[in-house]
């Protein structure tokens, strides 16, 4: 993720920012340019500061304070490039529904930053109903059968229970994971929505196979088989996490995440200017300016940063009692899986917009 400056007095902002902390000028994210704008209010609606032409208006969303996107005031959109995606929110009826639907937002929108960044399209299923993306997000105490988090050809299912920390942290320990949240399931959801759209049937579809496996075999058994039996041993070789054995598909989508995470991680290290130069080891020890565009280019290049960078931030939270941010070892074999949906996502990107 970038950091932002504002454009009227020069304060670092942050991408959730909705307010400049020191000239307290209405700030709004612009989706076409990937970038936090400063606002004044004219008499008619609001416009960037500068010489900006044309005015602007903020999603629909932004009333429920789940949103700061921009919607171009010529379009006749209501909500946001992400919020569009929306086809059911929680009832905010119950007052933790908002704060959980908030979470809920706050992941989805750095999803959605994400996307764009990588140059992918999102469309919602209002204008695509095949080809589309659509959220459902349900609460289970307002659902009689329960909620099952998942995809289904575009419409991605995600239980708000996952949004309450403790409630997630049980299922993350039951279900024996190192790592678990709110935007990694949104990453790995829509994981499953681009293999659906840029590898079923094309011409990416054979080297999938050949890496993954072969999708065709029973999804419902192979789920089942992976629930009941755990993981094959040394699974670790070959595999980003167990949920990943568990059906190529869900190898493809845990990849994918994983993916997201290293992209954004290192464009946040890249704005802080991160550097690691151990000062001890000078002879073994990686030594790396963060640059994610220019390590962009490559998954060989991206990976010289990340795995000093995930050295480093699991040394500095030891330093405060938490556990590893990064609980992944990285063979080979899920480097060369990662390396394929860095080409696929390269092959199937526009041009960056930015
Ligand atoms: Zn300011
Ligand atoms: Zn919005």
């Amino acid at each position: 993720m970038k950091l932002f400056e504002c454009q009227n007095c020069g304060q670092l902002l942050y991408f959730e920012n909705v307010t400049c902390e020191k000239c307290g000028h209405r700030l709004g994210f612009n989706s076409e340019t990937l970038s936090l704008v400063t606002l004044k209010e004219t008499g008619d609606g609001w416009k960037p500061v500068g010489n900006w032409r044309g005015k602007v208006r903020f999603c629909r969303n932004a009333q429920e304070r789940v949103c700061n996107w921009l919607v171009p005031d010529s379009s006749g959109e209501d909500y946001c490039i992400a919020c569009r995606l929306n086809r059911t929110i929680p009832d905010l009826g119950p007052p933790e529904n908002r704060a959980l639907w908030q979470k809920f937002e706050s992941a989805k929108h750095r999803l959605v930053y994400g996307l764009l960044r990588l140059g992918l399209s999102v469309p919602s299923k209002t204008e695509d109903p095949k080809g589309g993306i659509a959220f459902d997000f349900l609460s289970p105490q307002a659902e009689p059968d329960g909620v099952i988090t998942g995809h289904e050809s575009g419409l991605i299912t995600l239980n708000l229970d996952e949004a309450d920390d403790a409630k997630r942290e049980v299922n993350r320990k039951n279900l024996h994971e190192p790592y678990r949240t709110v935007l990694g399931h949104f990453r790995h959801e829509i994981g499953h929505y681009y293999w659906d759209m840029l590898v079923a049937g094309g011409p990416w579809h054979e080297r999938y196979r050949r890496m993954f496996g072969d999708e065709t075999i029973d999804y419902s058994s192979a789920l089942q088989q992976h629930y009941q039996n755990g993981p094959a041993p040394g699974w670790q070789r070959n595999f980003i996490s167990a949920y990943a054995t568990s059906h190529p598909w869900e190898d493809f989508a845990e990849t994918w995440a994983h993916y997201m995470h290293i992209v954004d991680t290192l464009e946040t290290a890249e704005y802080f200017g991160v550097k690691i130069e151990p000062r001890a080891g000078r002879k073994g020890a990686n030594r790396m300016a963060i640059d994610y565009t220019r390590m962009a280019s490559s998954f060989e290049a991206m990976l010289e940063g990340w795995v000093p960078l995930t050295t480093a931030l699991n040394t500095l939270n030891k330093s405060m009692g938490q556990r590893d941010l990064y609980p992944f070892v990285l063979t080979p074999s899920i480097t060369a899986k990662l390396k394929f949906v860095h080409e696929l996502i390269a092959d199937s990107a526009q041009p960056a917009r930015a």
